[in-house]
């Protein structure tokens, strides 16, 4: 057995190449501090599951209507995915197909609108994601995204200014949630401000769900028609997608799903997420969500502390973004990210709101807790954490205060590793 809990006693064999590579990858899980605000580790069990026969079925359709012969044993195993889903979101139906969270959004939009509708979502320059209306990516060639953003004063979501827009532009469809950004979002005006317009509204909550899951965030799905999410990011699952919506809507997303944007379902990951969903569904998972955001305040007032300065004035989920030109006007996001990585800290640099420089480029590195609170740090740790990130930026010229930050970093994974 490999250190991973997944046996590698025939691949080390079949393909020593990618099993050493696995190995290195562990070992660079195991030897970091990793504050990648979408990242997780999944429990053994869930990889376990990811990595089963379940790889070798077919099974296009949903349970009890397949277009495949000897589906009986994947129709119950999706049904428990479905089912808990439901149970842990209180949604009236869920669809667990989705590869990933952009398939997801590539159902849900087909479900609910039509191409050269008009969509008002976050600008991704502000903190909203590649699928809410890119240019690269399909929304933004198939939909005509329009943007809200941020207040320049406050850096908040100005429901006002949403407002004022929904009545400007008239969008079939309203789309609240971010990729980066650390205040809570108000679902209750957006659907009033949806219902006003005509619009549908739908939350994706691929970031934030696992805060949902752990009830320390307000659960959308009482609000939106649609709710979208991943599975891999708070939530601590296998890599994937899912969708929670009304009643109403459950025929269309299923349908949207496969054939729409899909073909057969990745039955091992579908049997991963019932597991996913089965461990959120504990008392311990909601101790784990609040410690996320307990960890995530503790690391966003020890910058502040220090003198930089923290996008949004702070944080209430599990992101925290600071405005790298605090620490002094050159240091890029870039810059700070690949020194972070090389002294053992990993994390992205992240456009901050207003940024001057290029999404390359960028003035901000953003940095989330799921993953080091999985590893069992608390407050003090990630205090510690804000202090090390501080100290590698303001002394970054300095050879010998970066090798001593170095070991420092090196002592403190060692103590926290999420496959010790
Ligand atoms: C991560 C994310 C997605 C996409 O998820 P993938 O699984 O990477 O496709 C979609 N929307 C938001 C807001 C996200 O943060």
């Amino acid at each position: 057995m490999s250190k991973t809990g997944a046996s590698q006693e025939n691949l080390s064999t079949a393909d020593v190449e990618i099993s050493e590579l696995i190995e290195a990858d562990l070992n660079r899980q195991n030897t970091h501090i990793h504050l990648i605000a979408s990242e997780n580790f999944a429990s053994k069990a869930v990889m376990e599951a990811s990595g089963s026969v379940l790889t070798n079925k077919y099974s296009e359709g949903v349970p009890g209507r397949r277009y495949y012969e000897g589906c009986e044993i994947i129709d119950q195993i999706e049904q428990l995915a479905i089912d808990r889903a439901c149970n842990l979101f209180n949604a009236e139906h869920a669809n667990v197909q989705p590869h990933s969270g952009s398939s997801a959004n590539m159902a849900a939009y087909l479900a609910l609108i039509k191409p050269g509708d008009t969509v008002l979502g976050m600008s991704l320059d502000q903190g909203g994601h590649l699928t809410h209306g890119s240019p690269v990516n399909f929304s933004g060639q198939v939909y005509n995204f329009v943007g809200y953003g941020l207040d320049p004063e406050t850096e908040l979501i100005n429901m006002e200014n949403v407002y004022e827009m929904a009545i400007e532009h008239k969008p079939k469809l309203i789309v609240a949630g971010y990729s980066s950004y650390s205040q809570p979002l108000d679902f209750k005006r957006f659907k009033e401000i949806a219902d006003e317009v005509g619009a549908k509204f739908m939350v994706d909550a691929a970031h934030f769900i696992g805060l949902v899951a752990g009830k320390v965030l307000d659960n959308p799905v009482e609000y939106a028609d649609v709710v979208t999410a991943t599975t891999h990011k708070a939530l601590r699952g296998p890599r994937g997608g899912l969708i929670l919506c009304k009643e109403e809507y459950a025929k269309d997303i299923d349908k949207y799903t496969f054939p729409g944007a899909q073909g057969g379902p990745l039955n091992n990951q579908i049997a991963a997420k019932a597991v996913c969903f089965k461990e959120a569904l504990t008392e311990e998972f909601q101790q784990y969500s609040q410690q996320i955001v307990n960890n995530a305040i503790a690391l966003s007032d020890s910058f502040k502390e220090q003198g930089l300065r923290v996008v949004s004035g702070g944080t209430t989920n599990h992101i925290v973004l600071v405005d790298t030109r605090s620490v002094d006007d050159d240091l890029t996001g870039k810059e700070a990210g690949i020194l972070l990585n090389s002294i053992g800290i990993t994390l992205n640099r992240n456009a901050i709101p207003f940024d001057p420089r290029s999404p390359f480029i960028t003035s901000g590195i953003r940095m989330g807790t799921p993953g080091v609170t999985t590893c069992g740090m608390k407050e003090e740790e990630l205090r510690k954490v804000g202090f090390f990130i501080t100290e590698i930026l303001k002394n970054r010229s300095d050879e010998k205060k970066l090798q001593n930050l170095e070991n420092e970093v090196k002592v403190l994974a060692k103590s926290f590793q999420p496959y010790g």
